[in-house]
């Protein structure tokens, strides 16, 4: 049983998670998207409302499952029994940070190889940080969230446009 956790703040999950998500569940018999608390970020929805938006996403994926953690990351990965962290990559950009945290939790446990994975080209340039932007000031974010995300996106900001 080959398991991969993909950790990250979540906040909100995008239609780029998803693309990373889908590929990962190809490669793994099982997926588990690890939601963080991350406080010291001042995550804009709730750890709850976060691990629901993503748990509402998951449908379409019996191989994955999504949880919450609040510890070391390579703790939770072998409490769980994954053999890898799936990162993803968009760009340049992400690769100092990530390759650190790689070699960091390599250097805690030697045993969780990270992986990295590339979007479609279509999501490189989506992040949860822009995505909360465009909804905070009014802007439509079809098509870069599934639709209960942008539904909770207007709950919270009350007017993020959407099509419907
Ligand atoms: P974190 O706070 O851990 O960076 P995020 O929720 O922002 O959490 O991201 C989780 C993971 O998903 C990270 O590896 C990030 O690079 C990746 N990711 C975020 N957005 C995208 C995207 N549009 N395409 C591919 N990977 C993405």
């Amino acid at each position: 049983m080959r398991t991969a956790i993909y950790p990250g703040s979540f906040d909100p999950l995008t239609n780029g998670h998803l693309d990373i998500i889908q590929r990962a569940a190809k490669l793994f018999d099982r997926v588990i998207v690890a939601v963080a608390q991350n406080e010291g970020k001042k995550p804009l929805f709730s750890l709850k409302d976060r691990l629901s938006l993503v748990q509402q996403s998951l449908g379409e994926f019996p191989n994955v499952q999504a949880d919450s953690f609040d510890t070391l990351l390579v703790d939770y990965a072998a409490a769980q029994e994954g053999q890898a962290i799936i990162r993803g990559l968009r760009a340049v950009s992400d690769f100092e940070f990530e390759f650190q945290l790689a070699l960091m939790n390599r250097k805690l446990n030697g045993s969780v190889e990270t992986i990295f994975m590339m979007p479609r080209e279509t999501y490189t340039f989506l992040s949860s940080r822009i995505v909360k932007e465009i909804a905070r000031l009014g802007g439509n974010v079809d098509g870069f969230v599934p639709p209960h995300v942008r539904a909770a996106l207007s709950r919270k900001f009350g007017r993020a446009k959407g099509k419907s």
